[in-house]
């Protein structure tokens, strides 16, 4: 059923993109938005992500779902007041075929959107998975302009090694390690080495998950570049982003 039901959700394009804002750090100041997918179900609602991209992953479907994804989030931050970032994860599976450096010319050019206001949003097991040519599209994009980031960094299993094959523009600490702090000692001291990686690096650090004001005080401490999280602002559909915008 739910394989039925996601083929016509693709063919009718029943998917809409939620922003979540992005801020840097010290100061909090807005940066940009992360483009975050939902499905629309007719009958059961907004589904979440992680319902169904597995699924649509089985069945091939997540090339044309991630198409869609690029063009619709460079379009709605096309409107953005300039400056403003959107990042968009990018699924392993939109690797293989080799076409994705064309499918985000295609969605930019289409937009307007520079390449500097979009950053694409990884995890390394895209370059376990598809190796070398998942290495060269993601050079060529990045030679275009458009940001890299590793997203849910410290989950994987080579973390450390993909630093030093790719040169990523951000790290994204993952929720789990933001979660426990300030209490957490091992915690904190993977987030204290963490930051000063990306400082000894050269690569931005973004906190995900921040929910408090007391993880925010102990990412301060440590100098963390960047945060997102339900302390500065839930995914929002597109409509609300420029209400974001005026308050943040
Ligand atoms: P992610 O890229 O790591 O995105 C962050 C997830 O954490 C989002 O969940 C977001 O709503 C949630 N989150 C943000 N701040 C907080 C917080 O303070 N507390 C808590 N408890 N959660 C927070 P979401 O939207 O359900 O997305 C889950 C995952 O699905 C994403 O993780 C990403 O890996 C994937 N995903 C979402 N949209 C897309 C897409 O368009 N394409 C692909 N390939 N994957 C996507
Ligand atoms: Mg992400
Ligand atoms: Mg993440």
């Amino acid at each position: 059923a739910i394989e039925a039901a996601l083929r016509l959700a693709v063919a009718e394009e029943q998917f809409e993109l939620h922003f979540q804002p992005q801020v840097a750090l010290p100061a909090g100041r807005l940066t940009g938005f992360e483009a975050l997918i939902r499905w629309r179900h007719p009958l059961r609602g907004l589904l979440s992500p992680a319902l169904f991209l597995p699924v649509a992953e089985r069945l091939g479907l997540m090339r044309r779902i991630g198409g869609w994804v690029l063009r619709e989030a460079c379009h709605v931050a096309a409107s953005w007041p300039g400056g403003l970032q959107v990042a968009v994860n990018i699924s392993p599976c939109q690797f293989e075929d080799g076409a994705l450096p064309a499918t985000v010319a295609t969605a930019l050019e289409e937009s307007g959107l520079p390449a500097h206001r979009l950053e694409l949003e990884v995890t390394e097991t895209v370059l376990l998975a598809s190796g070398d040519s998942a290495l060269v599209q993601l050079q060529a994009l990045r030679d275009r302009g458009v940001g890299i980031a590793m997203d849910d960094f410290g989950t994987g299993h080579s973390s450390l090694t993909q630093l030093r094959v790719f040169p990523f523009d951000r790290l994204k600490i993952d929720r789990s390690f933001v979660k426990d702090l300030p209490a957490g000692d091992d915690a904190m001291a993977i987030m204290r080495a963490v930051t000063g990686l990306g400082r000894s690096l050269g690569i931005a650090v973004t906190a995900e998950g921040v929910e408090t004001e007391a993880q925010l005080r102990a990412l301060l401490a440590e100098g963390c570049d960047a945060a997102q999280g339900y302390l500065f602002g839930r995914p929002v559909p597109g409509c609300q982003v420029p209400a974001v915008i005026a308050a943040l």
